[in-house]
């Protein structure tokens, strides 16, 4: 490719508005246009990386059954109701109508339209297992939209979902899920550690993210130098408290709350009074300052309610209110700062027979991360984990380190089945509901991950698997006949092997090695004086001098 047609918007100066290195690189190197918040164009270079990850991933999927599909972006309201999260997701759903006032999302994630694709197609057992995945766009209204394609609004996501008649086969697919992520990864050359995660509103340990290691990742890792233990902070609770004792525990008896569904239902159940679905619900549970905070909008799931956190309902009040009243309260630690409020987890306490605190780690909905979104060292018994302590598996010390969650695994269960009524016909003639995965790669959040990486103080250095070209050829001088002649020669011969973008712009020869640094194909060739004696400079973009090469000998330097 000449780079006299390629567009390549490279900045002389460091742009100031962006907050991370991989941003303000991808920005001066020509490679991303903000549009709106969140949103960007992807110039050519990143097209050209971009294909490539998605080449790997591909294959990848494809060498472990995933079978490519491309789903719609526009979701009507309905699929979103069966499933409960037209409600639960929140503000970062992103709704419109259409000219029949019918509301539609903008796909943040597939669950609901694959499970109804499915649902039509696979009557059997006999169909199963089926794995489906695509690479596509999806919308997210983030609170916090930042760092470029780190956390953008509209994104591309490779997502994946498998279909099983049973545990045995989802386990098989996780398994294989987590293999082909781990190559995937590793051919990115992205420094990664797979982590256990916080199930959030569907619980269990049945959740790997995988973690790009950077210091300006927004989750915290607790990992073991003399165990395999790595789990997300919010994951990693500190150990159960000696104030409440096992036997306690065991005592306390689960209320049943059955057909519990939403908040709504839980207000009507606990006999309050809570009319407008947006407000938030604040309850007390004991005298140990258990505090529970509902959102109107929330989805609860069975909840199984333990008999210590029955409760009284002690407000309706506004989030700031509740930072509030979270800061005041006596068994509060630390200082909570959310902008947002953290919501209780109902199903994940009760699941773990822990009692409740309202801006405990692992007791929220997911998407509110500690530390981005508030900062506290626990509250009553309960505080998490710090560096240096005891592990759950009875390892440690405990270490911290920072990482960008560039994908995750996820075992679903019969949570989107249950909701949108698929079931197949099982080995003895009974309907059952189909077990599900998902499992998601973040596209543009991986290309950003890698230049955060990737990089010295004159630019980026790709890695050979996703590079946009392999070399650059650089003319020192465009008004010299044999130099151009040369140059071009060469282009063409090299091209039948390789991937190479030929700088012929009648720019400064100062200009061109500054952009080519910035770029950073791992090999620069420059066409200079030496172009009479078929001599041109080699040089690794990781190398500090170049090397003198005969043209002839050029094919095996290169190899
Ligand atoms: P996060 O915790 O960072 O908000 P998530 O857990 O909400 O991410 P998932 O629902 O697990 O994200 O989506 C699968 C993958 O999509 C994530 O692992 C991540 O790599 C990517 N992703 C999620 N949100 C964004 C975003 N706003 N911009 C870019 N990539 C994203
Ligand atoms: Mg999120
Ligand atoms: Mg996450
Ligand atoms: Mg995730």
């Amino acid at each position: 490719m000449r780079q006299s047609q390629m567009f390549i918007p490279t900045m002389r100066e460091t742009p100031t508005e962006a907050e991370s290195l991989s941003h303000r690189l991808m920005l001066k190197s020509g490679m991303i246009k903000q549009l709106a918040r969140g949103i960007y164009a992807y110039l050519p270079i990143t097209q050209l990386v971009l294909n490539n990850i998605q080449d790997i991933v591909r294959e990848e999927m494809m060498a472990i059954g995933g079978a490519e599909v491309h789903l719609p972006v526009l979701h009507p309201k309905e699929l979103w109701e069966e499933s409960g999260r037209w409600q639960a997701y929140g503000k970062e759903l992103m709704r419109l109508k259409d000219r029949h006032d019918r509301e539609f999302a903008l796909g943040p994630t597939h669950e609901e339209v694959i499970t109804d694709l499915v649902r039509d197609e696979l009557k059997s057992y006999k169909k199963l297992p089926l794995t489906l995945f695509q690479i596509q766009t999806k919308f997210r209204d983030e609170l916090r939209p930042r760092f470029g394609l780190l956390r953008g609004r509209e994104f591309i996501m490779k997502d994946a979902y498998s279909f099983h008649i049973d545990e045995e086969s989802l386990d098989k697919t996780y398994h294989d899920m987590y293999d082909a992520y781990s190559r995937i990864f590793s051919r990115l050359d992205l420094d990664f550690r797979a982590v256990e995660a916080d199930g959030g509103s569907i619980g269990g340990s049945h959740t790997h993210e995988f973690m790009a290691l950077s210091d300006i990742g927004e989750d915290t890792i607790v990992f073991s130098e003399t165990s395999d233990y790595a789990a997300n902070i919010e994951k990693a609770v500190a150990p159960k408290p000696e104030s409440v004792s096992d036997e306690a525990l065991k005592d306390s008896e689960t209320i049943e709350t059955p057909n519990v569904k939403t908040v709504k239902e839980l207000a009507d159940f606990l006999s309050v009074n809570i009319e407008e679905t947006t407000k938030t619900m604040v309850i007390k549970a004991d005298d140990n300052l258990k505090m529970i905070v509902l959102r109107g909008d929330q989805e609860l799931n069975d909840v199984k309610v333990k008999s210590f956190f029955q409760a009284e309902v002690i407000d309706m009040a506004t989030d700031e209110e509740i930072i509030a009243e979270l800061n005041a309260s006596p068994g509060s630690l630390g200082p909570v700062k959310a902008s947002i409020p953290v919501y209780l987890d109902y199903q994940v306490a009760a699941m773990r027979n822990y009692p409740v605190g309202a801006n405990q780690t692992g007791y929220h909905t997911i998407n509110v991360n500690h530390d981005r979104d508030f900062q506290a060292e626990g509250i009553g018994d309960f505080r998490f984990i710090n560096e240096g302590e005891m592990l759950e598996d009875g390892s440690g010390p405990a270490k911290f380190m920072r990482g960008i969650e560039v994908g995750q695994v996820f075992k679903l269960g019969t949570k989107y089945s249950e909701a949108m009524n698929f079931k197949v016909l099982d080995q003895n003639g009974r309907q059952a509901p189909v077990l599900m995965g998902c499992y998601g790669i973040g596209i543009s959040r991986v290309l950003s991950a890698v230049v955060e990486s990737h990089h010295d103080d004159k630019g980026i250095y790709w890695p050979k698997s996703i590079t946009p070209f392999d070399i650059h050829i650089i003319t020192a001088n465009t008004k010299d006949e044999t130099i151009t002649e040369t140059a071009e020669k060469l282009y063409d011969i090299l091209e039948e092997d390789y991937k190479v973008l030929y700088d012929d712009r009648n720019e400064r020869a100062g200009v061109k090695f500054a952009d080519s640094e910035l770029i950073g194909l791992p090999v620069r060739i420059v066409v200079g004086r030496g172009a009479k004696d078929g001599i041109v400079e080699v040089k690794g973009r990781l190398e500090e001098a170049s090397t003198e090469v005969n043209i002839a000998d050029l094919s095996t330097y290169l190899t």
